[in-house]
């Protein structure tokens, strides 16, 4: 088993470190992948800081990986060495169930095995995309088109896709009027992909200070929702909100603003249960709903979109050094719009 440089941590509320890993030999459908940039999705951190219950360690994240294809199995035939490539969330599924086989592997039946903190098929844990390389099976494998740049591709692979999908599934569009709350990762490409779709698209951010770059992003309009009366005036209006935001967020502020039929969909992971006045939703037909990024199909279909529309994340590059410190700044939304760490700093 090939060894090979990664960043973890090694034990509660540690800090990153450099240590060695082992990746798997390659199997006849695995591609090895020398990882160029790894996202730091704000997952990584409720992970990483167990705020999503125990973790196993070393703990090594990353689920936004863009790199170039290194190696092959003897049976690939979808990928060939010298390729762009990425992975994201997962890196297996059963491929069977109905789910998978209508291209929805991101809610397989029996569970898909997440890119890190998860057991794979061999009975290894999985280790993210903090690391020089990568064994991933090619069907869990994204082509990177050309006209993206590696670095802004990276987050794609979570940020891009999990926007991409209930923007998708909603139909975001012309003649559509889509808000996105919380201006960081996801939501910046949730502004992107959605103006991109032809959907006139407003962002419902806290931070004053993003104004101007959220017209630069392709928001029509700019709302803060420090003062919530700003919101008074918008009751009504949306076919769809998209929700990036996970504390303390409440939706009975939101949900008023749909208009007949609209829908709100969180992509922001509550942290408590939250209930709802039937009159809210009763009052219009309104739909309450939540996304889990996007399968590996709609993956590829999201990368060609945003290759098409000449689409990537706005980054800040980071070495391997500053990921504590990032991850300070990622909580403290003191990011535009998502840190990618350089793999050669591994
Ligand atoms: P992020 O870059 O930190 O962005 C979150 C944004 O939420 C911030 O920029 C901020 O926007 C707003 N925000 C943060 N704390 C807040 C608070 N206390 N009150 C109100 N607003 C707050 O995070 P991200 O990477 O985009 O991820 C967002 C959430 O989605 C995370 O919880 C992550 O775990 C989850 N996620 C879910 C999926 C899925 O498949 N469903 C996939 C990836 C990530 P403003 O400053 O503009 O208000
Ligand atoms: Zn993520």
């Amino acid at each position: 088993m090939p060894t090979v440089t990664a960043y973890g941590v090694t034990e509660a509320n540690g800090n990153f470190q450099k240590l060695e890993l082992e990746r798997r030999d390659l199997a006849p459908n695995d591609v090895r992948i020398k990882i160029a940039y790894a996202g730091i999705c704000h997952s990584d951190i409720h992970t990483v800081r167990e705020e999503w219950g125990g973790i196993h360690y070393p703990m090594i994240p990353g689920h936004e990986i863009a790199g170039i294809v290194e190696e092959v199995g003897s049976d690939v035939t979808t990928f060939k060495v010298g390729d762009r490539a990425g992975v994201g969330c997962f890196v297996d599924a059963c491929g069977e169930c109905v789910n998978c086989a209508q291209g929805w592997d991101n809610y397989c039946l029996k569970g898909n095995t997440a890119t890190y903190n998860a057991v794979d098929k061999y009975g290894a844990h999985t280790a993210g995309g903090y690391s020089t390389h990568i064994v991933v099976d090619e069907r869990y494998t994204l082509h990177i088109p050309e006209g993206i740049a590696l670095d802004v591709a990276a987050p794609l692979l979570c940020a891009g896709i999990t926007m991409y999908s209930p923007l998708n599934t909603w139909k975001a569009g012309p003649g559509k009027k889509v808000a996105i709350v919380g201006l960081g990762g996801l939501g910046h490409m949730g502004v992107k992909i959605a103006a991109a779709m032809g959907a006139e698209v407003t962002i419902l951010t806290r931070s004053e200070a993003k104004r101007a770059d959220a017209e630069a992003l392709g928001a029509a309009h700019f709302v803060s929702t420090a003062d919530r009366a700003n919101l008074k005036p918008l009751r009504n209006t949306f076919d769809l909100i998209v929700n990036t935001i996970s504390a303390g967020v409440d939706v009975t502020h939101y949900l008023p603003l749909l208009r007949l039929h609209g829908a709100l969909v969180n992509v922001g992971v509550p942290t408590e249960p939250y209930s709802v006045p039937f009159g809210l939703l009763a009052g219009g037909q309104r739909s309450l709903s939540a996304s889990g990024i996007g399968g590996i199909k709609e993956t590829q279909e999201m990368l060609d979109f945003c290759a098409a529309h000449g689409l990537g994340a706005e980054i800040e590059v980071i070495a391997a050094d500053q990921i504590d410190e990032a991850y300070d700044r990622v909580v403290a939304s003191d990011v535009r719009y998502r840190f990618v760490i350089d793999a050669a700093t591994f």
